[in-house]
């Protein structure tokens, strides 16, 4: 066994993590539905939605079975939703393909939706404990520090050399348990001590030779990628109010925020009574403004104008179909984040200040 990975072993032992919901099974339903959870999210954040999640749909055919926006209202504020629209497509996957039974290699659970091969490792690993090397943004940075690897950890280049190290890292297949235990010490690691700021170099079981620690780089490593500013996009948020109940629609399945509920949106040029009367048709008054809200994805930042208008009367024409709904019974429905936000701060203020 290599010294690093025995030396994380015995410090996962004593230090790490152990009592999470999902170290409690072997069941990969469960593990899969945990790592996929915990792509981009805290585990504090996640333990709440986990239990629900499982409480709802207590297996893979009961997901499977379940229509797709049933899936989206439980995976509701979590964000990230492409993640529930995978698991949906990949539970359909399971059930027909592998007649119900999770898939065993790693490669056959790279082959499901939404599952890269890092991913699909740690599945393999804590589910069947299969000798499979892990390599997510967190292992990325523990690497990049210990070994002074510089260059950006996502490029073609680095990552190659990081999966290497990742494999040659592995612990002896000898010892039971301890590639689950070498897994487990990576992610808490660098969930813990390893951390993007201020890593707690003071307890870390190899600090001794780590690089970055060594020759003062930390900073620099893992090597940031060189970004150029993301471009800016403007909308108007509609919250039309009929009868203390808002329009909401459902946006297409593909693209942004695809089969969640949402207001209806319009560029910043467009006219807000012309539309509301040809789209939703309604003729609406200006009921006030509220502050803008600001929302970044992946490649662009929107900066959202909300517009609050009373309806004034409706006619049977339009062409946007949608629902009438109080705001807080929107709130329990899949709706984007930042509609959430809105609703959240201009009408259930009472609410959370109870
Ligand atoms: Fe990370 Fe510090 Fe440990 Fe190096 S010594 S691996 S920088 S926590």
């Amino acid at each position: 066994m290599t010294a690093f990975a025995t030396q994380l072993i015995q410090w996962q032992y004593k230090n790490g993590r152990h009592h999470l919901p999902w170290q409690q099974t072997r069941d990969p339903y469960c593990i899969w539905l945990s790592e996929i959870m915990l792509q981009q999210t805290q585990v504090n954040t996640v333990i709440p939605y986990y239990g629900r999640f499982i409480k709802g749909f207590p297996s893979i055919k009961q997901l499977a079975q379940a229509p797709l926006d049933t899936v989206l209202a439980l995976w509701s504020g979590l964000g990230y939703y492409s993640r529930a629209r995978n698991l949906h497509k990949a539970a359909s996957m399971i059930m027909q393909e592998h007649q119900g039974q999770f898939p065993q290699t790693r490669s056959l659970i790279q082959q499901l939706p939404g599952v890269g091969r890092s991913t699909a490792a740690a599945i393999a690993v804590f589910s069947y404990g299969k000798y499979e090397a892990i390599l997510d943004g967190n292992v990325k940075r523990v690497f990049t520090r210990h070994f002074g690897i510089a260059g950006y950890p996502s490029e073609s280049k680095t990552q190659n050399l990081l999966w290497r190290k990742a494999e040659e890292l592995l612990p002896s297949r000898h010892q039971k348990g301890s590639i689950e235990t070498y897994t487990q010490a990576l992610m808490d690691l660098g969930a813990s001590v390893c951390t993007r700021h201020k890593p707690s170099c003071s307890i870390c079981p190899i600090q001794k030779n780590c690089v970055a620690f060594n020759d003062n780089r930390i900073k620099q490593l893992p090597t940031p990628k060189k970004r150029s500013p993301l471009p800016k996009k403007e909308a108007i948020f509609l919250i039309c109010l009929q009868q203390e109940k808002i329009f909401l629609y459902k946006r297409p399945a593909t693209g942004i925020w695809g089969g969640l509920w949402s207001l209806p949106e319009i560029n910043t040029s467009e006219n807000i009574e012309m539309y509301c009367q040809q789209q939703l048709g309604i003729c609406v008054a200006p009921a006030g403004s509220l502050a803008t809200l600001d929302h970044q994805f992946t490649h662009f930042k929107l900066r959202i104008h909300p517009r609050l208008l009373q309806v004034t009367s409706q006619s049977v024409t339009k062409s946007l179909q949608g629902i009438w709904i109080k705001p807080d019974a929107a709130i329990k429905h899949a709706i984007p984040t930042p509609v959430r936000k809105l609703l959240e701060q201009n009408f259930l203020a009472e609410i959370h200040h109870a």
